[in-house]
């Protein structure tokens, strides 16, 4: 399957004009080909043809929609080596990496297909009728959710399958039954349409309309301000930098009819060492840490940034193994040019804040987007004055804020902004005497960790993935895992219908859970 550097629109390939080309961040080289620009009119064309399918209503069946994820994973399995091939050249990622989270970026989509079989996304809910209540009769009334329509998806450079064109998004708008219009990250175009090609013929092989698909390309804000802004979209799913979701959330929230942007951004994910922990288990857990920062050259919404450790006679020795674990390794590369200036100005800006220190530069590397780690010291007075301390660096850094005692753990928990993570290291002991910390942290974050580190997430039903602002536009949803697919769903009343025109798992006698007349009820009988 060659790459055109084309749009993929309801099932056409479309040519157009453009200048962007993908890097190769090790060699620093261009990559054929050019890819087009998409152009208001392609936009407008994704969007209707989505816009078609919603309203006819042709993504209504819940087995056709879970054989469509089952085979989208398949054509992206038959993609083979190829899409490693290019994958590597445009990310720099090892081919093991890129095969993992191929690997995991079906499972995602098989997930969603036994998630929609199952059906319990539908939650049924049935009040029959009671014409002789008094003072006044109760209708009959059916509650299930419904298909949110047309979502425009934005993966991350980081994630190129598993946060991309085919990720959590588009599979749980899919699973929800809505169509999708995918922007390609201009930094992996090639990988985004490659994955597009397998989605568009996923569509094609179980007989969906081509609408249920697109794929926009394009390295302009134009593109994704266009798409965003478009009438026909009813939601947003966005992963990636603060910046940008949150220029994407501005705009969806000043439309004519505002739309939710589900933005999965960044954040510093502390990791708090309690000094019992400290004494036991001190050279694991800068080992730990150290590994968890390096991992992906620290390229993870969940790297821990901020350590906080209290200043007591483990400190110096915890600071040494930290700073031997982390930056003695040689450089990795990074995604791409703007990504490791972002991280190098990151270091720096934090450099300049009242009261940070360096500890230790890595070795920086020789490559175009070399970058080594870095590990910094600030202590409690400065860190909770200074705000600015929190912003994510995306990149190998870490910061060291050093307190005085556990207690003021408790103000420093306090005064963090919204997080994906926080994690705790502590003997049990330790933990029932710090219930303060974990209900100050449960209020900050989305995922606790105790005792391990926050880098891996588990695509599952208990996941939770998102966090309160700034990590993510709104706490109540999660990006990874079955829940997901909540953000595209929207109840909907029946009052009083005939059971022939209700959707079927509303009908009387349908099978599977619903909630009858106040109990739980495997199958329906009213
Ligand atoms: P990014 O630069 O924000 O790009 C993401 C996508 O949004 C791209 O397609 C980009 O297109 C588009 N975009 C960004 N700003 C825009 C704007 N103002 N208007 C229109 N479109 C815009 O993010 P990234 O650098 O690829 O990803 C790294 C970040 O993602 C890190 O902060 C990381 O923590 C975060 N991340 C979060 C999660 C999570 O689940 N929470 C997972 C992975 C990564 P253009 O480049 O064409 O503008």
């Amino acid at each position: 399957m060659s790459i055109q550097g084309v749009h993929l629109i309801a099932g056409e390939e479309i040519e157009g004009e453009g200048t962007l080309r993908a890097i190769n961040p090790v060699s620093g080289l261009e990559l054929e080909p050019t890819f087009a620009e998409a152009t208001a009119e392609n936009i407008d064309v994704a969007v209707l043809a989505a816009l078609s399918v919603h309203e006819s209503r042709s993504a209504s069946d819940p087995e056709q929609r879970a054989r469509l994820l089952e085979a989208a994973a398949e054509r992206i399995e038959a993609l083979g080596s190829e899409i490693t091939a290019r994958g590597m050249q445009e990310t720099g990622l090892p081919q093991a990496r890129f095969e993992g989270e191929r690997g995991r970026t079906c499972h995602q989509l098989r997930l969603f297909a036994s998630v929609v079989r199952e059906g319990p996304f539908q939650k049924p809910v049935i009040e029959t009728a009671l014409p002789d209540r008094q003072p006044i009769p109760r209708p009959d009334l059916r509650l299930g959710m419904r298909a949110i329509g047309p979502v425009a998806v934005f993966g991350a450079c980081n994630f190129p399958l598993a946060f991309g064109v085919a990720g959590g998004d588009t599979a749980s708008a899919w699973a929800a039954g809505c169509p999708v219009v995918a922007k390609g990250h201009p930094a992996h175009p090639g990988v985004c349409e490659l994955v597009g090609r397998a989605l568009q013929d996923a569509v094609r092989d179980v007989g969906f309309p081509a609408g249920m698909f697109s794929l926009l390309q394009g390295e302009s804000f134009d593109v994704g301000t266009q798409l965003v802004q478009h009438p026909g979209i009813r939601a947003v799913a966005f992963t990636g930098s603060r910046a940008g979701g949150i220029a994407l959330w501005r705009l969806a929230r000043d439309r004519e009819v505002p739309v939710d942007v589900f933005a999965e951004m960044g954040s510093a994910n502390p990791v708090f060492v309690l000094p019992e922990a400290m004494q036991t288990r001190r050279q694991e857990i800068a080992e730990g840490l150290a590994a968890s920062v390096r991992l992906g050259v620290g390229q993870f919404c969940t790297c821990p940034g901020i350590v906080v450790i209290v200043s007591d006679e483990n400190a110096s020795a915890f600071r040494d193994e930290l700073s031997q674990s982390l930056c003695s390794e040689p450089a990795g590369t990074m995604l791409h040019l703007g990504i490791q200036q972002g991280y190098r100005d990151a270091v720096e800006q934090l450099v300049t804040r009242g009261g940070v220190e360096v500890i230790e530069r890595g070795p920086p590397g020789d490559g175009s987007c070399a970058a080594g780690a870095s590990l910094l010291r600030v202590d409690f007075a400065s860190f909770i004055a200074d705000p600015a301390m929190q912003s994510e660096v995306f990149g190998p850094g870490a910061l060291l804020v050093e307190c005085n005692s556990p207690e003021e753990f408790l103000e420093v928990a306090r005064v963090l902004e919204g997080q994906l993570t926080a994690t705790v290291h502590a003997s049990e002991e330790e933990l029932s005497q710090m219930k303060p910390l974990l209900h100050l942290l449960e209020d900050r974050a989305g995922r606790l960790v105790f005792n391990s580190f926050p880098t891996g997430v588990e695509v599952g039903e208990a996941m939770q993935h998102g966090g309160p602002w700034p990590a993510t536009t709104d706490s109540r949803w999660t990006s990874v895992g079955s829940a997901a697919m909540d953000r595209f769903l929207r109840p909907v009343c029946w009052q009083g219908f005939p059971d022939g025109a209700l959707p079927d798992e509303l009908r009387t006698g349908a099978s599977g859970m619903r909630r009858i007349d106040g109990h739980w009820q495997e199958s329906g009988n009213s």
